[in-house]
């Protein structure tokens, strides 16, 4: 039962009044402390939060504006901020295709990819599978045109070796194909793939006098081929080629004359010139039954020439083009 006492304050003397009171009470303090949790959590959350979201906020804006770059978007980039899977993204970045992210993405993480001082747009012309006939008459027309290129080489056709030596001294780059080009052996084993670059190696060494660094994986690194002969090769092989010092290099334009022989020449002149971006590599074969690549080359230098294009010849140090490894 209520009353007022002297002071005109409500006193309890009954046990349900004082139970009543005991639970406002209890009820008053729960409030409280909820609301001092919530007064000193929120700004303490929101501090945690930007000091280390911030920091990747300006790294992703970093490499975002890298990406950019080279993937030639031009203009401001602005962030945003992926709910799923709580990362900063660049809008411009979601739009583009996953390979090329995935080129850019795999390629920052050697730390030497792309480092190499540009200040052009760039197209690296690479011809696979080489030497052959063909090889000589490529390099009459890069010579003709002033043209740097890059030749993945392979041991397959040993009539045409001091076409490397020749290669490297007008100024192209060699880099490491495979000596056999037969999947079957190249991929059976790590061990296998590695002899086999080992004979490359060797063979490069002695006709053109100079170990070279860089190479191209047979098929590339998304080749589905090699799951044929071992499972989860190349997800090894790549990082194992790296951590013995090379750099490996897939393409970001194919001129798809892999896709047959005679290839006709327009088909490879409007796919091999399709490149977009600052920094363009261009897969192309100079093995004896491509003719109709050393018939479209002429018109391929001159639609990137017109473009602004100029042309060099692969380092460690170049912009390293990297497909999803699908193996
Ligand atoms: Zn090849």
């Amino acid at each position: 039962m209520k009353r007022i006492d002297g002071n005109g304050k409500r006193d309890c003397d009954t046990g349900i009044c004082r139970v009543r009171k005991m639970r406002r009470l209890r009820r008053r303090r729960r409030r409280l402390t909820l609301l001092i949790f919530l007064v000193l959590l929120i700004p303490a959350g929101v501090t945690v939060l930007y000091l280390n979201l911030f920091p990747v906020f300006l790294k992703n804006r970093a490499a975002g504006n890298e990406t950019a770059g080279r993937l030639g978007v031009i203009g401001n980039v602005r962030p945003g901020f992926r709910k799923k899977t709580g990362e900063f993204f660049k809008k411009q970045e979601d739009t583009l295709k996953e390979t090329e992210l995935t080129q850019v993405k795999a390629g920052k993480d050697t730390g030497i990819t792309g480092t190499e001082a540009r200040k052009e747009k760039v197209v690296y012309l690479t011809f696979d599978d080489g030497p052959s006939a063909n090889t000589e008459k490529v390099l009459d027309i890069l010579k003709k045109e002033n043209v740097k290129a890059t030749f993945f080489v392979t041991g397959n056709n040993p009539k045409y070796n001091h076409l490397m030596k020749r290669a490297k001294e007008e100024g192209h780059a060699i880099g490491l194909h495979t000596y056999t080009h037969d999947y079957s052996k190249v991929y059976s084993s790590e061990e296998a793939y590695f002899d086999d670059l080992q004979n490359i190696s060797d063979l490069v060494e002695k006709v053109t006098g100079e170990k070279t660094k860089i190479l191209r994986f047979p098929g590339g690194s998304s080749n589905l081929v090699s799951a044929k002969y071992t499972k989860g090769i190349m997800s090894s092989l790549t990082k194992r080629v790296k951590e013995k010092g090379y750099q490996y290099f897939d393409w970001n334009c194919d001129s798809t004359d892999a896709a047959g022989n005679n290839v006709p020449v327009e088909r490879l002149v409007k796919n091999a010139s399709s490149g977009q971006g600052e920094q363009i590599n261009v897969l192309m074969h100079d093995t004896d039954a491509k003719d109709t690549t050393v018939e479209a080359l002429p018109q391929i230098i001159k639609s990137y020439r017109s473009r602004g294009y100029v042309f060099q010849a692969l380092t460690e140090k170049s912009f390293a083009p990297r497909h999803k490894v699908n193996n």
